[in-house]
């Protein structure tokens, strides 16, 4: 079975994985979504929300799994034996850090990187920024699944 690991930090989860996720479940028998527990990065979603919020979403696939996880992604890829990391590539800006990530990775595992071109459609787009316009009640339904918009409307409106 040929599976491959997104990793990521989905807080939350976009329609700009969501395009990267899809495809890669129609190359891939298995993508399993790796959902970065990261202590000391505040998040405005727990791991378990973002999780739960990717499973949702998608479900539709088929052959997505999602599994939450700490410290090195190459060390998940050994214990899993899952050889390939597939990345979204945005702009020319994401390929100076992705490249050396993905070298290291390389040298350190053995683990491929494989890049996405993102579809141009959500080059523009990142979690950070749709939090952003959330948070002020920007309009963010092109942006992001349903079920996301709903839980970014209803964290803001608790806060
Ligand atoms: P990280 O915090 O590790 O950058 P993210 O959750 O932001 O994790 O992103 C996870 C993956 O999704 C990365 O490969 C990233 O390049 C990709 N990605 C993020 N936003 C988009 C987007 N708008 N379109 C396509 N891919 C994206």
């Amino acid at each position: 079975m040929r599976r491959v690991v997104c990793p990521g930090s989905y807080d939350p989860v976009t329609n700009g994985h969501l395009d990267i996720i899809s495809r890669a479940s129609r190359l891939y028998d298995e993508v399993v979504v790796a959902v970065l527990i990261n202590i000391s990065k505040k998040s405005l979603f727990t791991v378990d929300e973002r999780a739960e919020m990717i499973a949702e979403v998608t479900k539709q696939y088929g052959n997505v799994v999602v599994e939450k996880f700490h410290g090195l992604t190459v060390d998940f890829c050994r214990e899993r034996d899952i050889p390939v990391i597939v990345r979204g590539l945005r702009a020319v800006s994401d390929f100076d850090y992705e490249l050396q990530i993905a070298q290291m990775n390389h040298q350190l595992a053995g683990v491929e990187t494989m890049f996405m071109a993102t579809n141009p459609l959500y080059s523009f787009l990142s979690s950070s920024l749709v939090k952003e316009v959330a948070q002020y009640g920007g309009d963010v339904s092109g942006l992001v699944p349903e079920p996301v918009q709903q839980r970014l409307i209803r964290r803001f409106s608790q806060s």
